[in-house]
């Protein structure tokens, strides 16, 4: 529910200049076909700046403001959906405005889109939107899937799209009268320039905490495991949350400086960070060889994979994938400290044997933990995850809550054979290792 209420009051915030409109408008203007197709024009042009300026606010990255939207890459999904929305608002809003002048003529609905240049105002809302179209068609994949940092640039030329929208708006806005107009583009803009100032400067300074790679180990083929020494304050987390890494090894053969996400595998009350990395790209290829002593920065902690509340009773189905081992691995090696009984089944899906991460370690923590039961599933051996295979191993699933962590085709396989066991939708919870 909190997660709803969330969501709902982020497209309330994000909408809220277009339903000031709506209230603003004297409706006997807006009677008859033409004023009405130019006044939806108008809508769909403050609704459009609105959502982006929402979604603007939704990029600040401060730990702990992603709990309530159900963790960071809940929250990035929301960010995604409010720029969509918004962009085909925009797309909207310069047609309907051309369409509400075509019954005078055709070139009066032409000049309303392209007007001579001297009409400074409205070029900086196509520039604005032309630039709206350039990152948001990396974001939807139109012409293929960009590579993560590449598509990371072109979605900075977000903010200055903002900034023509919004000075577009200024010259160019009369349907919410002053002072209204200015007081809540200004609480808009306010918020977007706050969040984005956070993120790029201050959590850049001051938000990030040095460690130091005090060892390496390898729980699997194609995966490390660095233990990380704090060199200033260590961080505070829960089981599960991630950190955005950076390591700072100029010998590495990529990702230097880059952050990427990854989970801590650590339990909490651990005098190191722990996490396990996959080689699954450029960067996280050359992280397999980082080199003990060097630094890196550390930003977080964020997600809200598992609830809060004490686990004594709690009873729970765990299905993994893979890298996805290591949010459940950090609960158990806190689990396993506390030394309180728990009604946990973990079923744990890898290709082979070979495959399993930490395989040994989950074996130990399923004789030393009282109620924690480990169920591995070999690709090769039983195919695709079915329900039957799930309910064979755990026959009161229907009853438990579940997490699943892995990789997405395997997300989607185990939450359709869980609401077909009769699970509600409520009672799964999914933590993508892909960001929208
Ligand atoms: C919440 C979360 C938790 C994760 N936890 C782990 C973990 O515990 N262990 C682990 O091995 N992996 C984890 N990952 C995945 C890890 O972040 C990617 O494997 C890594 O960033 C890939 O980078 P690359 O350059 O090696 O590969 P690339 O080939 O560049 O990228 C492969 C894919 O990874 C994603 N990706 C790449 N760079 C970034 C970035 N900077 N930020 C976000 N996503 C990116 C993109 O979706 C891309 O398509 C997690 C991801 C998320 C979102």
């Amino acid at each position: 529910m909190k997660r709803h209420r969330a969501i709902i009051l982020t497209w309330l915030v994000g909408l809220f200049p277009a339903l000031a409109a709506v209230i603003a408008v004297p409706w006997d203007q807006v009677a008859g076909v033409p004023a009405a197709l130019n006044f939806l024009g108008r809508l769909t042009g403050i609704g459009g700046l609105g959502l982006m300026l929402a979604a603007a606010a939704l990029s600040c990255r401060v730990p702990g403001f992603d709990k309530p939207f159900g963790g960071l890459t809940k929250l990035w999904q929301l960010h995604h959906w409010l720029g969509a929305a918004a962009f085909f608002l925009l797309l909207a809003h310069p047609l309907l405005l051309s369409l509400g002048n075509a019954h005078l003529s055709l070139d009066a609905a032409v000049a309303t889109l392209l007007p001579p240049l001297a009409s400074g105002a409205v070029w900086l809302g196509w520039l604005a939107l032309l630039l709206t179209m350039g990152f948001m068609a990396s974001s939807f994949s139109f012409f293929g899937k960009p590579r993560y940092q590449r598509w990371k640039w072109l979605h900075r030329s977000s903010g200055l799209a903002i900034m023509l929208a919004l000075a577009h708006t200024f010259y160019l806005g009369r349907t919410i009268a002053a002072p209204w107009s200015t007081l809540i583009w200004y609480a808009l803009a306010g918020l977007a320039v706050a969040s984005l100032g956070y993120r790029f400067a201050f959590s850049r300074f001051w938000g990030r905490r040095r460690y130091r790679v005090q060892a390496i180990m390898e729980p699997a083929t194609d995966a490390v495991e660095l233990a990380l020494k704090p060199l200033d304050r260590p961080l505070h987390y829960s089981p599960g949350q991630f950190v955005y890494l950076t390591p700072l090894d100029r010998a590495l053969a990529a990702g230097y400086g880059e952050e990427h996400p990854y989970t801590l595998s650590s339990a909490p009350e651990e005098p190191v960070l722990r996490i396990a990395v996959k080689s699954l790209g450029d960067a996280s290829r050359a992280l397999q060889h980082i080199a003990v002593g060097s630094q890196v920065s550390v930003e977080g902690p964020y997600g809200n994979f598992f609830p809060e509340t004490e686990e004594a009773g709690t009873t729970e189905l765990w299905i993994a994938g893979g890298i996805g081992i290591t949010p459940f691995l950090g609960r158990l090696r806190h689990l396993s400290n506390r030394d309180e009984p728990v009604n946990i089944h973990l079923v744990y899906c890898v290709q082979d044997r070979s495959r399993a991460l930490f395989i040994e370690e989950l074996e130990e923590l399923a004789q030393n933990i009282r109620g924690f039961k480990l169920s591995m599933h070999y690709f090769y051996r039983e195919g695709p995850l079915t329900g039957d295979f799930l309910r064979q191993c755990c026959p009161d699933l229907a009853e438990r809550q579940a997490y699943i962590c892995g990789p997405i085709p395997l997300l989607a396989l185990a939450r359709r054979d869980l609401l077909a066991a009769g699970l509600p939708g409520h009672a799964i919870t999914t933590e993508e290792f892909e960001l929208p």
